[in-house]
């Protein structure tokens, strides 16, 4: 695997395997299996697999959690080599963002509700990075985990209104044999908070047996997966939503037919905020 350092030499790399299929799994770091995942399916699906490692400042609304986020580079490495990736793409945060930087790509309605209603600016600095590391990786096929399922329809709907020449594909939750959705945030729970932390995963199966027991009512479903949650002294709320998965609407019935629905919560234990989501009905 090899080293890029800056625009220049993912340019660089981009042209000497101008005739190959590239496949591209952007991430923050300190990865996990479910990151690797991503890496893998690349790696099967395409000629050659860039990973680029970027923890992106105008995606945290929040000070604390920005410097919190966990890094160790040569972990890191070590994973991607093992999962077939054959570039790491690591670019600075003022190659990226130079100074006299004043441009944002914000997507409107799809990234309103949810993360974007709990975390102001989340999307567009998502939005804004996905589409320049596009720019500067010019992948065919761009891999993305379900476990941030409006962050995956956030980045299908720019890409698809700006006519973004690249693949998006939407890859399996990876999960830790409790259930738990692996996230490089997780290092950060006490061991107590860990056990808490199974509570998400335990809310969304509820109101998912339910659906599969034939409940569609979508307020009953949200007062399963809060009822769950509520009984978990360490957790605190912040939302419990049955929506459509492609607008991330809240709905009244979970049809299943136009559609496929999405159960999702997000959930604060300790200093830690953490989603989870499952898709019922028609996959993603
Ligand atoms: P992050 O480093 O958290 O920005 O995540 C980078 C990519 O990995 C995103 O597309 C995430 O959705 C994906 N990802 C994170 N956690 C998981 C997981 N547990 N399973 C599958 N994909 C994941």
């Amino acid at each position: 695997m090899i080293l890029l350092k800056t625009v220049e030499e993912m340019r660089g790399f981009r042209k000497r395997n101008a005739n190959s299929s590239l496949g591209f799994v952007p991430t923050m770091g300190y990865l996990h299996d479910g990151h690797a995942s991503l890496v893998r399916r690349s790696a099967a699906e395409n000629d050659v697999t860039v990973t680029s490692i970027f923890v992106n400042p105008k995606q945290f609304d929040d000070v604390n959690d920005l410097a919190a986020y966990p890094r160790d580079f040569d972990r890191d490495a070590a994973i991607l080599t093992k999962a077939g990736c054959d570039a790491l793409f690591v670019p600075e945060a003022d190659t990226v963002y130079p100074s006299g930087f004043q441009t944002t790509v914000s997507v409107a309605n799809v990234a309103a509700p949810l993360e974007g209603a709990g975390r102001p600016g989340h999307f567009d600095g998502v939005a804004t990075v996905v589409l320049k590391l596009f720019n500067m990786v010019m992948p065919d096929k761009a891999y993305f985990g379900r476990k941030d399922a409006q962050q995956l329809a956030v980045v299908r709907r720019m890409a698809k209104d700006l006519n973004v020449p690249v693949r998006i594909i939407g890859c399996p939750t990876v999960r830790e044999a409790d259930g738990l959705a692996m996230s490089s945030r997780n290092v950060r729970l006490s061991i107590d908070e860990r056990a808490a932390a199974t509570v998400l995963y335990r809310a969304l199966e509820a109101a998912r047996d339910a659906y599969d027991l034939g409940e569609r009512e979508a307020e009953r479903l949200r007062a399963i997966m809060l009822e769950v949650v509520s009984a978990e002294p360490l957790a605190r709320v912040e939302y419990v939503s049955v929506a459509n998965s492609m607008t991330m609407e809240e709905i009244d019935e979970a049809s299943g037919e136009s559609s496929a629905t999405l159960l999702s919560t997000a959930l604060r234990i300790g200093a830690v905020r953490l989603i989870d989501n499952l898709v019922v009905g028609d996959p993603m």
